[in-house]
């Protein structure tokens, strides 16, 4: 499918994956996330509509991307998903395309979305205590994001990841019994680091759990071996990957904050109102959809795109002095 030069920055990191956010809306409230009484949403005419969002896909791939991943806000909100998702898979068979989403509308979509074309999802969940998840979350739904992952595995995803944050005070007791509940029902799970990207501004160095402390909980209840790069996720994803000794199962921790991978990274966003962010803490956004709404041809929307990559920073800078958190918190940019 490549017919364009890829995107490369001046670091020599070649862009492969595409993350859409194609709702900043959600059901659920998580407080690292957003504030109780949700957001200001975007005006629906601000939204890239579905053309819009292949169109920019297919370029992309077009320009050496595999992989794209849906996410939000929460995806499975925004109406008519699976056509979307059928979009997208046109485009390519090879592509992976993948969905990062709370579960709690994926009981009902599950193998809708998986004939549409979805490989793999990711489900977060972050508490396995009906009480905590309602304190995270700030609504009682724990029980139909375990129905959305039970849909999840009947419908054929392959692997059925879940993603925890873990919160000092709030969930940190937490790792070792997520990580054998996981391993019971066959789902693989990744503790994600907690970072500042919330819209309230309170993330809070001291409550992070580093990814450190929660490898030694982990080894401390459940024999774990390293799984090479070679082995694991591709050679770019955030994950370091562990595999349970008696070979059933593995768990995977995204140091983000104490480890960063900016070095590997890959990625590129888009928001759901067509701004392309080059990283998550970026500052600056490169306007698409007003490029596509006056008429820009293909060839002048990837080179917004390519001139947007050549600007991507090496890294970012959380818990270094001079650290800016960006004006967009998580589910506005796309998580
Ligand atoms: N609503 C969907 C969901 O929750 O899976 C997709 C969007 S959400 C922004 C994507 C991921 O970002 C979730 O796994 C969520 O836990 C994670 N996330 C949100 N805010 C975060 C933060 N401040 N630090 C680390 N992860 C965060
Ligand atoms: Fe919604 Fe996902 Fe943010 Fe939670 S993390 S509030 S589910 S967008």
């Amino acid at each position: 499918m490549l017919s364009r030069a890829p995107f490369v920055d001046t670091h020599g990191r070649v862009v492969r994956d595409l993350r859409i956010s194609v709702t900043d809306r959600c059901n659920l409230r998580c407080v690292y996330c957003m504030p109780a009484e949700g957001m200001p949403w975007l005006p629906r005419e601000q939204l890239l509509t579905y053309e819009e969002l292949a169109r920019f896909a297919r370029i992309c791939v077009e320009c050496g991307v595999r992989g794209i991943r849906l996410t939000g806000g929460e995806p499975t909100v925004r109406q008519d998903l699976p056509v979307l998702v059928r979009m997208l898979r046109a485009i390519s068979p090879a592509l992976d395309l993948s969905l990062t989403t709370n579960a709690l509308e994926l009981a009902g979509m599950a193998d809708e979305l998986r004939g549409a074309g979805i490989d793999r999802v990711n489900v977060s969940l972050d508490t396995l205590s009906r009480e905590r998840f309602h304190a995270i979350s700030r609504r009682d739904r724990l029980a139909d994001v375990l129905a959305g992952l039970a849909a999840a595995k009947r419908a054929g995803f392959s692997p059925v990841k879940v993603n925890a944050v873990l919160m000092r005070g709030t969930n940190d007791d937490e790792a070792v019994p997520l990580a054998r509940w996981a391993r019971g029902e066959g789902y693989e799970l990744r503790f994600v680091e907690w970072m500042p990207l919330d819209f309230q501004h309170q993330w809070d160095r001291n409550r992070l759990v580093p990814a450190d402390d929660i490898l030694a909980a982990l080894e401390r209840a459940l024999p774990l071996l390293p799984v090479p790069p070679e082995d694991g996720d591709d050679p770019s994803s955030p994950a370091r990957t562990w595999r349970y000794r008696d070979g059933v199962g593995r768990v995977g921790i995204i140091a983000s904050v104490t480890k960063p991978f900016c070095g590997q990274c890959d990625r590129i966003r888009l928001t759901a109102d067509g701004q392309i962010r080059t990283c998550l803490f970026a500052h600056r956004e490169h306007d698409v959809r007003h490029a596509m709404r006056s008429g820009a041809g293909d060839d002048a929307i990837e080179a917004i795109v390519r001139a947007a990559v050549l600007r991507k920073a090496p890294g970012h800078l959380v818990g270094q002095a001079g650290f800016v958190q960006p004006a967009r918190g998580m589910s506005a940019i796309g998580g």
